[in-house]
């Protein structure tokens, strides 16, 4: 099937300065298979896209979607007072079907925002996997592995690569070990030894909290980067979610890394975890990708959101309002969280060859005009309801902020029961 995207104002994301121009764009089935003006083809269904600025989709690159349940739920805790005592007792009486409704809701609201692909650990992934295989998103999914039920973890991680990395999957398995802090040496070892066997990647949190890295050194007498790197977790690519506390001897094992950081601006804000040193990481040529986290920590996961907050940061935590510019942001939700991912060569940016993940978004809006600079609307004064449509995969998802083939109202009824039931 081919679509015709006829004159689209494009920011492709590609290069190190912003390109806006005007133009069509054809896709074959799910690729990008031109780029020009004035593009004619019979077969293609057609797509004008004259009100709308397409660009990327963006990239989220870590969240829990099964916590959508505990949106404003017992907020304004510390992190460890909250998982243990509001998170943690409900997350015990989760059922499988409760993991697919709740998946299935962030599914619903990573797509109207604008999000195409996303990175996310969490348990019983595969009833994650069924929601996110509905919802027509792409992602990267691991179930998240803590000292307890080891084996059964690594061989539903094993089943799982074995039915989903493959050419044509959207979903892509990594795996996942949940934290130093809640991982023994061991069960680090096995999960890296299980990321090199099926040649696929490691998402872990990292030096989220000054907490965390108390416990380590008192453990251990290292850094939780040193601990990592101790048990040879660099030795394949990696999701570092978080990464607050990063000394300058961290640094120094940080810059080989394959993978990167997800900076997750608003959970880190909630919760006092503090302020990842995003210039810094970037100038020593670590990838840094945007993320959410959970919904309880962040409240939304709208990346506009993400993208404002983390511009607002770095400005604040440098006192240098040239420290980071909106072009720069945008390429963190978009290239660089691809590149996080190690998804770069298939999106990110819109280049010809590259799978078809598009937004469209309605530029027409009070809050949006007048636009001298389109990079810096996008960051400064977007958010995530001004995306109207969305592309994944060369697929319509949604249209006019319509979703095709995805019946919110009954997930929001069967989440409505879940919420009774636990909450
Ligand atoms: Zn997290």
């Amino acid at each position: 099937m081919k679509t015709l995207i006829k004159n689209a104002v494009l920011l492709d994301m590609v290069g190190n300065a912003p390109n806006v121009r005007k133009t069509d764009l054809l896709i074959d089935e799910n690729r990008i298979s031109k780029i020009e003006e004035n593009i004619e083809d019979e077969e293609a269904q057609i797509i004008d896209a004259k009100e709308y600025v397409v660009m990327p989709g963006l990239v989220n690159t870590h969240t829990h979607l099964a916590m959508s349940i505990f949106r404003g739920y017992k907020d304004d805790q510390k992190l460890m007072d909250w998982l243990e005592n509001a998170i943690f007792p409900v997350e015990d009486k989760l059922r499988p079907d409760d993991i697919y409704w709740n998946s299935f809701l962030s599914c619903i609201e990573l797509i109207k925002t604008g999000t195409t692909t996303f990175n996310d650990m969490y348990f019983r992934m595969d009833k994650t996997i069924e929601a996110v295989e509905e919802s027509g998103l792409r992602g990267v999914i691991a179930w998240s592995i803590t000292d307890t039920s080891i084996r059964d973890k690594i061989e539903r991680t094993r089943e799982y690569h074995k039915k989903y990395n493959n050419e044509d999957s959207k979903i892509k398995i990594y795996v996942s070990a949940h934290a130093p802090y809640s991982c023994n040496p061991d069960t680090i070892k096995l999960c890296v030894d299980l990321a090199k066997e099926l040649n696929t990647g490691l998402h872990i949190h990292l030096s989220e909290t000054l907490q965390e890295e108390k416990i380590i050194r008192e453990r251990y007498n290292k850094t939780g980067t040193e601990y990592l790197n101790d048990l040879h977790a660099f030795d394949v690519p990696v999701v570092l979610a978080h990464g607050i506390y990063i000394s300058d001897s961290d640094l120094e094992i940080l810059k080989n890394i394959k993978g990167g950081i997800s900076h997750n601006p608003i959970s880190n804000c909630k919760l006092s975890s503090g302020i990842c040193d995003v210039v810094k990481l970037r100038k020593n040529g670590i990838n840094i990708g945007l993320g959410t986290d959970g919904i309880g920590s962040t409240t939304t996961l709208d990346m506009f959101e993400e993208m404002k907050t983390a511009a607002y940061l770095q400005k604040i935590n440098t006192m240098e309002p040239t420290s980071i510019n909106a072009y720069e942001i945008l390429k963190m939700a978009t290239i660089e969280g691809a590149r996080v991912l190690g998804l770069d060569n298939d999106i990110g940016t819109i280049e010809v060859g590259k799978k078809a993940d598009l937004i469209f978004i309605n530029t027409d809006k009070t809050h949006l005009y007048p636009e001298n600079d389109l990079c810096t609307n996008l960051v400064y004064s977007a958010n995530g309801a001004d995306v109207d449509t969305v592309m994944i995969d060369g697929k319509l998802i949604m249209r006019n902020r319509k979703l095709i083939n995805i019946n919110e109202k009954q997930v929001k009824k069967n989440i409505a029961k879940v919420v009774k039931r636990l909450l």
